[in-house]
């Protein structure tokens, strides 16, 4: 574990930053009550900040801290159906090739980079496979587009 202090470059708030590389975190960013982006975190351990400012009184931090919280992007594809959609959506965008496969990591990489996880992308593939938009290869390497899938973009 490491633990330093922040300050924002914007307004001057302070922040303890804990940082813990045994576990992995999620994707998304930590934002200052005055909306400056502190960071942004790619998943690969879980970094909690907490508002301490000894020049704000309780009042203050209380407030700051109940702003900055809110700031927290909520996970977007936490519903399967959500992700089910977008991981469509993606799938549609890719061209297809040898009689149209679709190879799961160029679902699974735009799903990741939107700020999907690895869990929320194998409930939704299983959501969207469930509803006959792609079918999936026994292999699991590649999908390929129904009729309904297409249908859904068109
Ligand atoms: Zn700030």
């Amino acid at each position: 574990m490491r633990k330093n202090d922040i300050s924002c470059p914007e307004c001057g708030a302070g922040f303890r930053r804990l940082e813990l590389h045994s576990a992995r975190g999620e994707r998304g960013e930590y934002h200052c009550a005055c909306g400056h982006v502190l960071e942004v975190f790619d998943g690969s351990k879980v970094v909690v900040y907490r508002f301490d400012s000894p020049t704000f009184d309780s009042s203050v931090k209380r407030l700051m801290l109940a702003t900055t919280m809110k700031f927290f992007e909520p996970r977007r594809f936490a519903d399967p159906d959500l992700a089910a959609r977008k991981l469509t959506e993606n799938a549609n965008g890719i061209e297809a090739i040898q009689d149209g496969r679709i190879y799961i990591e160029r679902v699974n990489d735009p799903f990741l980079a939107a700020g999907g996880s690895g869990n929320e992308f194998r409930a939704g593939i299983a959501r969207a496979i469930a509803q006959g938009w792609p079918w999936r290869h026994e292999s699991g390497t590649y999908v390929k587009f129904t009729d309904s899938g297409a249908a859904l973009f068109a």
